[in-house]
């Protein structure tokens, strides 16, 4: 059995606004294993990125972390200091976010900006971070020379591979890429997906894959878990989401996927999320679920066991 690197337990991520508090995460438990891809699927709103971004502490200003831990490689990150995660950034967990255009830094050359976080992290001469930098350009893809260009002067593919490379560099254990083929047409988005399969296998990293596409997720990643209005409503192998899902909302969320080969009617999945100021009681889902028993609406089902490696949290299988 492979071991755990990552282990989320009861995690709760408010943002406090004018309009009151967002529950953005509430109570969410997850583990990732070393050398496994696990795909944060759901809607927009669902809480994937905020749940991404609290691992690295990295949260607007609203946004706080008030309850739970969040334990990396035997490493509580909510108990160490601002110095010390910053360390953790970069060095043990790489970001690899949506848009790179705003990420990297328009007016420094993608050579320097690799160098500065090698430099940041490690103790090397210049010379060897130079040299680290064009073997990470290389890794993903691209010639050394591009170490020379402004990330204007690349297309979004080699931008996207850039961004790969700033967050492979050090060699982390977790990855963490915020829909990173959103913004790429399809060719290059499946180029971008193979680069990351290889590197993790290559650096023996695990990766967590947010999308909001739970079909680039089935193809990709080993594990999904499916988050709804700040929950996590299932956790299982992505074969078997596929093949059986459990929750209501990953049944919709799979029947709402087309296929081109086969023609078969698309379901939506009525209605849309709530706001997470003012969430449903109960079950989230309850108020757009076809099953919905009287008991979803009045009490929170606790998230079960159900079968290796499986969780769900429905009324239905408790
Ligand atoms: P998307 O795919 O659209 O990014 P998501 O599933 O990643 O969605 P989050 O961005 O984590 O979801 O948002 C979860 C909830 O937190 C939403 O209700 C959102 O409105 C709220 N939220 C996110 N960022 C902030 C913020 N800076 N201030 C207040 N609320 C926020
Ligand atoms: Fe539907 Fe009830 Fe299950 Fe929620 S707990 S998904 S409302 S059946």
């Amino acid at each position: 059995m492979s071991k755990t690197l990552l282990s989320i337990g009861n995690l709760k991520v408010y943002y406090y606004t004018n309009r009151g508090v967002v529950r953005a995460v509430d109570n969410v438990s997850l583990t990732v294993s070393s050398r496994e891809m696990v795909g944060l699927v759901g809607e927009s709103g669902s809480g994937k990125s905020t749940l991404g971004y609290a691992i690295v502490r990295l949260l607007p200003p609203q946004g706080r972390i008030v309850g739970g831990k969040i334990v990396l490689d035997g490493k509580n990150l909510l108990e160490l200091s601002e110095a010390e995660i910053r360390k953790v950034r970069g060095k043990e967990v790489g970001m690899v976010f949506q848009d790179p255009l705003t990420s990297l830094d328009p007016l420094q050359k993608v050579g320097d900006q690799l160098i500065e976080t090698i430099l940041e992290h490690l103790n090397v001469s210049k010379k060897e971070a130079y040299k680290m930098a064009a073997e990470a350009l290389m890794e993903v893809g691209l010639p050394p020379d591009r170490l020379n260009s402004y990330p204007h002067q690349l297309s979004g593919g080699q931008r996207q591979r850039v961004m790969i490379a700033l967050a492979t560099a050090l060699k982390p254990k977790l990855i963490i890429a915020d829909e990173p083929t959103t913004a790429l047409d399809v060719i290059v988005q499946d180029r971008i997906m193979d680069l990351l399969v290889s590197l993790k296998e290559e650096l023996k990293t695990s990766i967590i894959l947010i999308t909001h596409d739970i079909s680039l997720a089935a193809e990709r990643a080993d594990k999904i878990a499916v988050m709804y209005a700040g929950h996590l409503y299932e956790y299982a192998p992505s074969d078997e989401i596929v093949s059986k899902p459990l929750h209501p909302y990953t049944q919709g969320l799979i029947q709402s996927i087309p296929d081109v080969f086969v023609r078969k009617e698309i379901k939506e999945i009525k209605g849309n999320p709530p706001d997470l100021a003012n969430p449903p009681s109960g079950c989230r889902f309850h108020p757009r679920c076809p099953y919905a028993i009287e008991k979803c609406a009045k009490e929170e089902p606790p998230i079960v066991n159900v079968g290796k490696e499986r969780y769900v949290k429905c009324w239905l299988y408790t």
